[in-house]
């Protein structure tokens, strides 16, 4: 960037972009019309899925699925604690009861050794995310709810474009919802997209997005100010489709250079033994939602704490993604959850750090982006004599 400074993300906007959003602003149609259609057919078909319906985040989508899969009051759902707030504040949304379950310290998705403990007779559905995108163990996950007769939920926000065992996510679970915002690996602004095979769970999804009227209702029709069920404003604008659909035609090449892009911090990385590199599991592609490193075991989180501010002060954008959702205040104050509660977890989150990470990164980006973060290392092994 011209003031030197490399921000944390950065989305890949073209002029071929702009054009199409410029082009559906000048049609004059601005809500439900061919865009969101469009964007709906291609998600589906990299998803693998027969259905798609698109949402104006990836929260308004999870909450959607738990909603019309009649998931409320009184039910479980499980999940991991090693996410982003939005995959346990849905099952809130939906008045029911997140059960968290610890992670496995290679890929960061839940251990799926421990899903079967935290069955109960009140599980409703085991919402699965592949955190930083990793979809290490969706087919498990799918294989044990397959098991116990309940759907599961893929949270695959952070995975568009990733496949486990040659399996697209997005058709691991019953449900899969992609989202759209900024930092993701395409963008509509806000957005966000469930993808099912499930024919009556997109209707009902149609719906809840549509103020909870009848599935084939349009605008133009009497029947428009009809609602069957309680529904919400969930509907994606056609401008944010049109921007959706010029980002979708360039997947593979946006896929193509975060790749190149992991790779080149990788090189440069792989002699900092203070470091702990992403894993990439057997069987799996990653898309590169996020570059997140981690301190190796003994370093603590004020050391990394200090770590992330000193790259900031030297303008590299830098996060600590991410803290534990058990441990934020609602989920303590709401479930009474403490430290301890969930040790891997906890143990990761205390120690990663996620660097600069967008297409636009130039290899001299990543030189400055590596040697500060190799000169702060060094410095804090100094201090820690
Ligand atoms: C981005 C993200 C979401 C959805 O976020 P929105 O801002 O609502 O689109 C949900 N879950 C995870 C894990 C995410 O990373």
């Amino acid at each position: 960037m011209s003031d030197g400074s490399i921000p944390l993300s950065q989305p890949d906007i073209t002029e071929a972009d702009i054009a199409l959003v410029v082009e559906t602003l000048r049609s004059g149609r601005l809500s439900i019309g061919p865009m969101v259609e469009r964007f709906e057919r291609m998600v589906a078909r990299r998803a693998g899925c027969q259905h798609a319906v698109a949402v104006n985040s990836g929260t308004s989508g999870l909450h959607a699925v738990l909603l019309a899969m009649g998931i409320g009051p009184g039910d479980e759902v499980i999940t991991t604690p090693f996410s982003f707030i939005a995959s346990a504040n849905c099952i809130l949304m939906a008045g029911a009861r997140p059960v968290f379950v610890d992670i496995e310290p290679q890929s960061l998705n839940m251990d799926p050794k421990l899903i079967e403990a935290a069955i109960t007779p009140r599980t409703r559905a085991i919402l699965a995310v592949e955190t930083f995108g990793s979809p290490a163990h969706m087919s498990t996950y799918a294989e044990i709810a397959a098991k116990h007769q309940i759907p599961m939920i893929e949270d695959c926000c952070e995975a568009l474009g990733t496949t486990e065992r040659g399996k697209p996510c997005g058709s691991f679970g019953t449900a899969g919802v992609f989202g759209f915002y900024p930092n993701k690996q395409i963008t509509t602004g806000e957005g966000g997209m469930i993808v099912t095979d499930d024919e009556r769970l997109a209707q009902l999804c149609r719906s809840l997005r549509n103020q909870g009227r009848g599935e084939s209702m349009r605008a133009d029709q009497g029947s428009w100010l009809r609602h069957e069920r309680l529904g919400y404003n969930y509907r994606l604008d056609e401008l944010s489709a049109a921007l959706g659909v010029g980002q979708m035609q360039r997947l593979d090449s946006i896929i193509e250079r975060r790749q190149a892009v992991a790779s080149a911090y990788i090189d440069r990385l792989l002699g900092m033994d203070q470091l702990t590199l992403p894993t990439i599991e057997p069987e799996t592609n990653p898309s590169w939602f996020v570059f997140v490193i981690r301190l190796v075991t003994g370093w603590t989180r004020e050391e990394r704490d200090t770590i992330v501010q000193q790259l900031r002060d030297h303008d590299v954008g830098a996060a600590d993604y991410f803290p534990c959702i058990h441990l934020q205040p609602h989920y303590r104050t709401a479930f009474g959850h403490a430290e301890g509660d969930f040790p891997v977890a906890e143990s990761v989150s205390e120690r990663t750090l996620a660097l600069p990470f967008s297409t636009n990164l130039s290899d001299r980006d990543i030189d400055v982006v590596t040697q500060t973060l190799s000169l702060m290392l060094q410095r804090q092994d100094l201090r820690r004599g």
